[in-house]
């Protein structure tokens, strides 16, 4: 299984970046994990829109859907996806409908996001397959196979697994979420956890809902992970400085997230 990641910046984009947003590949099958603002640009860049299987979202926050409104728009638009030859285009009767998981409640948010952009309230659903998934359910993407987990946030947020039925190793991401114990027992043994890392110190009042670095390599030490990787974070905090926190913690070395690095799984 490969990894790219698309977008790692928090709720504003890093300079030239994208809001979360993860391509998962193997054997043919794909899914976009995550669909931020400036992620539909960046999976342009590795991969063909029409050719994604499948798209899953965490939680609906802004920072993790918006860029469904333009990979809607490409679907519906594009003269690729035409029933007649338009420009280069030799017109199609099957254009690309991806499928597309969304939490409870994501079909009225994203009617919502869509009318107030002066689109039609159906925009997305149009576009995509969409199904609200149930926290139990396990998601097969041609050979990916997807769970989920409830973590603590400030609104309903999985933690996604995902793993291969050809094998090979289990990738866990934990959305965003506040320091837990649920996300350490569901991504016990991952070979790798991509771990959100947002803030420089715990939030300063009301409810937990992020992780600092420190936290997050507390967290992948605890869930005995193979490779932690941090993300949602910030080009405008210190890397070297979230690194060695995160890494301290963890007892092993850390990576952070960068837009367009690859991992293998
Ligand atoms: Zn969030
Ligand atoms: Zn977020």
């Amino acid at each position: 299984m490969r990894i790219t990641v698309l977008g790692k910046s928090p709720a504003w984009q890093d300079a030239d970046g994208a809001c979360s947003g993860y391509l998962v590949e193997e054997e043919g099958a794909s899914l976009l994990l995550d669909c931020g603002s400036g992620v539909f640009s960046k999976l342009r860049r590795f991969r063909d829109y029409t050719d994604v299987d499948a798209v899953v979202i965490s939680h609906l926050h802004a920072d993790h859907i918006l860029d469904l409104v333009p990979f809607a728009s490409a679907l519906t638009y594009a003269p690729r996806q035409q029933p007649v030859p338009v420009d280069r285009w030799p017109g199609t009767d099957t254009p690309a409908r991806p499928a597309l998981y969304v939490p409870a409640g994501g079909r009225e948010a994203l009617r919502t996001v869509s009318a107030g952009g002066g689109m039609r309230p159906e925009h997305v659903e149009r576009a995509f397959d969409l199904h609200e998934y149930a926290p139990d359910e396990e998601l097969a993407i041609g050979c990916l196979r997807v769970r989920f987990h409830e973590v603590p946030h400030f609104l309903t947020t999985f933690a996604v697994g995902i793993c291969s039925a050809n094998g090979g190793g289990r990738f866990a991401y934990s959305a965003d979420s506040a320091p837990n114990d649920a996300l350490v027992r569901f991504a016990d043994g991952a070979d790798l956890l991509m771990i959100e890392a947002t803030l420089p110190r715990p939030e300063r009042e009301g409810p937990r809902g992020h992780l600092t670095p420190a936290e997050a390599g507390e967290h992948g030490s605890r869930a005995r992970v193979r490779r932690l990787v941090l993300t949602h974070i910030s080009d405008e905090l210190d890397e070297r400085w979230a690194r060695d926190e995160a890494a301290k913690a963890f007892g092993g070395p850390v990576l952070v997230a960068h837009e367009g690095a690859v991992y293998d799984v």
